[in-house]
């Protein structure tokens, strides 16, 4: 959040005690009120919940998962966790946090701004809007992003920052990522209108690497470029020679790189697996046009696939041969994108439609089951991203990134099973918690940090003056 006034704060923190006494239910000993605006991270215990692990433990029928210090300590059945602060998980799903892989969280300001005629669709809209942003909308729109991807059980975001203007853009951006308190990568891009034949400030990229410790909120966030590559967008094709600059620095200074593969023809991944573009530190966006060839060429790389079913959906992309891919054993994460096409963050809704267009596509009911795809949306996205060994599964060591559903709600009651529950019923309001590296960012249903009521205002006056200033009605 942006340090509010004094007053506002301790009045937001006032609420926040007595959603405390009213909401926390035995836990207590988590302090807010840091100089960072983020929660302690303290010591705690949930007991009694459904826990899947996600891990060769499968599933914990009134199980305990004990967190110190940001770690998992221990999951299991009626730990002995000392002091621990007790939070009550009887009637609850507790998962590791979702794992989002793409999403370009600064066009959040533009939620649902993607119109029905060719010169307002996303290309344009994002390109004429995004030209007229000053840095602080870079702020509102990730901040946005960010609670909305708190309040849908999202602990993990890619953040495909392709609005760099001035390294101020780029600082705005981060300070949003590290105030809300979210495990990042944040990929480094170009600025909407960018011309083509300029490569990315790559200096600027250098110098945020070098000085990184300073941005990556004690290793919450880590760096990464958002390639152009050869695809084209808006502003048409980049050059061969502007987009290898950026693809030769990035590897050279050791970060990860991502690319959009959403050319109307195949022939694009072929492209980058000719000239020596894909690798294990490679991530391939969308990839719905593609051969037999060119799925064997990424599995071969080590590369993985990000796909973000609604705005493929939405924009016309397609539909992406989800079990092609993961019969290839290539690491498949899902994500957003934008919700400029769509319209809101919600990975249970991306889950269930992963599931069954795919099992459409097959025409067969058991061709891809729920917890293939809850897998996809926790412990295999963390893998694509290169996060498996930190967070995406609950088991001691892990950092604690990880969400409790109330399975009480009227749209989940009655406990069937729960990996179909969580991919075919749940939504993000059933989310009563959430945790990051140990901190509480939601509980009972309330984000702890955000007030969203002063974001949402914030963020809507931002808009207007934006669309003022880009002069887009
Ligand atoms: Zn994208």
């Amino acid at each position: 959040m942006e340090h509010p006034a004094n007053t506002t704060r301790r009045e937001f923190l006032g609420g926040m005690a007595a959603l405390g006494t009213a909401g926390l239910a035995g836990c207590s000993g988590l302090p807010f009120g840091r100089s960072d605006g983020l929660p302690g991270r303290g010591e705690f215990v949930i007991r009694g919940a459904h826990v899947m692990t996600m891990d060769a433990a499968g599933d914990l029928l009134d199980a305990d998962v004990h967190v110190r210090n940001g770690e998992i300590v221990a999951v299991g059945r009626n730990l002995n966790a000392g002091g621990a602060s007790v939070i009550d998980g009887r009637g609850m799903i507790v998962l590791p946090g979702l794992v989002e892989t793409h999403w370009h969280m600064w066009n959040a300001l533009l939620r649902s701004m993607s119109g029905d005629k060719r010169e307002h669709g996303y290309f344009p809209t994002a390109l004429n809007l995004g030209k007229a942003y000053l840095p602080d909308d870079m702020y509102q729109g990730t901040r946005l992003g960010a609670a909305e991807a708190i309040h849908s059980g999202i602990t993990t975001v890619h953040d495909w920052c392709h609005n760099i203007r001035t390294p101020e853009y780029a600082a705005s951006n981060l300070r949003a990522l590290r105030e809300t308190g979210i495990r990042a990568r944040f990929s480094y891009g170009a600025a909407q209108g960018q011309p083509g034949d300029q490569a990315i400030d790559l200096a600027d990229l250098a110098r945020l690497q070098r000085d990184w410790k300073a941005q990556s909120n004690d290793g919450l966030i880590a760096l990464g470029l958002a390639w152009r590559g050869p695809s084209t967008g808006a502003t048409g094709s980049v050059a061969a020679a502007a987009y290898r600059k950026d693809f030769d620095a990035a590897r050279a200074l050791g970060i990860p790189i991502s690319v959009h593969a959403n050319n109307r023809a195949t022939g694009t991944i072929a492209l980058l697996a000719r000239d020596g573009f894909l690798g294990k530190d490679v991530q391939v966006i969308h990839a719905t046009w593609v051969t037999p060839e060119e799925i064997a060429a990424l599995a071969g790389s080590g590369a993985s696939v990000s796909l973000s079913l609604y705005s493929e959906l939405r924009i016309g992309f397609g539909f992406p041969p989800t079990g092609d891919f993961l019969a290839a054993r290539i690491p498949v994460g899902l994500s957003v994108d934008t919700t400029a096409l769509s319209g809101n963050a919600d990975m249970f809704a991306i889950m269930k439609a992963i599931q069954n267009i795919e099992n459409a596509r097959a025409k067969d009911e058991f061709k891809l089951p729920a917890r293939r795809v809850l897998e996809l949306a926790t412990i295999e996205g963390a893998r694509s991203l290169g996060l498996d060994d930190r967070v995406g599964s609950l088991k001691p060591g892990k950092r604690a990134d990880l969400i409790m559903v109330n399975t009480r709600e009227v749209n989940l009651a009655v406990f069937s099973e729960p990996a179909h529950m969580l991919v075919e019923a749940a939504q993000p309001a059933n989310v009563d918690t959430v945790i990051v590296d140990g901190r509480i960012l939601k509980r009972g249903g309330k984000l702890t940090t955000i007030d969203t009521e002063q974001m949402a205002g914030e963020a809507a006056a931002a808009l207007v003056a934006l669309r003022k200033r880009a002069g887009w009605w």
